[in-house]
């Protein structure tokens, strides 16, 4: 069968749909862009701007592909089954149990099976897919969060945490043939087998590759944590976490489990066991009651922190959530201009920190169009050819329109 993906959303996402993509070929159908016999839709409902967006593809790839038959997973489709089915949607299947959802699809059969997401109760282990080039490869080690922050629907459409144990976490990264490779989960911060000891096993089953960690929670970082994380050789002194906000009072309506006191000791420990690291944060503007004076404060704790990067989002409702319903909401514009305030600081930061990697040896794995330094700098390459291989390169120098490193070998 010729079978095309379209896949919304975050990075857990791309991942469950480049594993199902990989038994897909394991099973002898052919993934493909045009000409599909079928098409599944890998949907996302995290804000709803995503929502819309995976109605919009499903009624779009339905008229591109007529007589396809068409399956529906992912969020959305665990959300809202109904709205999938009414839009045309033949199988729809959740946010989990991918390796069934491809079984009833082989078989060509239709229907309805998202389950219960609060009675998950086993990890799925999907194995690593390969993503972006043949040269990033990423593994999902945790699925589900029990954390539910005011604003975000996760919980309700992933169901608990479910990690998987060490040995086959372990065991799935030695057979990962990409020279790096990113430990991932929804809330990596919650794996129940501990990250550092994992970061170990995975090091020692993977001896030559490079290791990343996805997005951590502030509180996964500790002394223990780092002692034993910064003994793993192949690990990039890189670490995104998500600070959400920089104000105390905004974090606990957020319902955050952290507060800026214990994240920026986070920030100070990854600094001190990690040299010359990278450390990249989310942000999100424009909470309910977030007063000029919270997002000043904002403003100067990023600054404190020194992010080489951030991902700012301005705040979305997301029906079901305790913040969609919170007094105070901020205007919709004011929310972008947050956004933009923050994203300017945030450029001058990003490159202060590239300006400082100047005259710097470092190694680079260089992928299709960019490369990337341990500590997480794109990089020009210096020459054509480089693609799939890491290489030593001088940074002569920075491209601050582009946000990038200049190199020579
Ligand atoms: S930690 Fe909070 S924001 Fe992250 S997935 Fe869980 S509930 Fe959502």
């Amino acid at each position: 069968m010729n079978i095309k993906f379209y896949t919304l959303g975050c990075r857990v996402n791309q991942l469950e749909s480049a594993a199902m993509e990989a038994e897909l070929k394991k099973r002898g159908h052919v993934i493909v862009e045009s000409g599909a016999d079928a098409v599944v839709v890998n949907s996302c409902a995290v804000t709803a701007e995503s929502a819309r967006k995976s109605r919009q593809a499903v009624r779009r790839l339905m008229k591109e592909n007529p007589g396809a038959f068409l399956a529906v997973c992912g969020c959305w489709a665990q959300a809202e089954p109904e709205e999938a089915e009414k839009l045309g949607a033949m199988l729809i299947g959740g946010s989990g149990d991918r390796m069934a959802f491809i079984d009833a699809m082989c078989a060509g059969a239709g229907g309805t099976m998202i389950g219960d997401p609060k009675k998950r109760r086993e990890p799925e282990l999907l194995g690593s897919a390969i993503m972006e080039g043949r040269t990033r490869a990423y593994l999902k080690v945790e699925d589900g969060c029990q954390n539910y922050c005011s604003y975000c629907i996760i919980p309700f459409l992933r169901g608990p945490v479910r990690s998987v144990p060490i040995d086959p976490a372990a065991r799935a990264a030695a057979e990962c043939a990409a020279p790096e490779l990113t430990i991932t989960g929804i809330e990596l911060a919650s794996y129940q087998y501990g990250l550092g000891e994992l970061l170990k096993a995975v090091g020692k089953a993977a001896p030559d590759k490079r290791l990343r960690l996805g997005s951590l929670e502030p509180r996964a970082i500790d002394e223990e944590f780092c002692r034993t994380a910064a003994e793993v050789a192949g690990l990039c002194p890189h670490f995104h976490l998500s600070l959400q906000s920089g104000c105390d009072a905004t974090l606990r309506r957020m319902g955050r489990c952290y507060d800026t006191a214990r994240f920026y000791r986070s920030v100070e420990l990854l600094r001190e066991y990690f040299d010359n690291c990278g450390i990249t944060a989310d942000l999100i503007t424009g909470f309910p009651g977030e007063t000029e004076d919270e997002f000043a404060q904002t403003l100067e704790f990023m600054e404190k922190c020194a992010f080489s990067h951030v991902h700012i989002f301005p705040y979305s409702e997301r029906k079901g959530t305790k913040a969609a319903v919170m007094e105070n909401s901020v205007p919709k514009k004011l929310r972008e201009e947050r956004a933009a305030r923050a994203a300017e600081l945030a450029a001058r930061m990003e490159r202060s920190f590239l300006a400082a990697q100047k005259g710097s040896e470092q190694d680079v794995l260089f992928e299709t169009r960019i490369g990337h330094t341990p500590n997480y700098c794109a990089v020009e390459p210096p020459c054509p050819g480089m693609a799939g291989s890491i290489k030593k390169v001088k940074i002569n120098g920075v491209d601050m329109v582009n946000m990038t490193l200049i190199s020579a070998i």
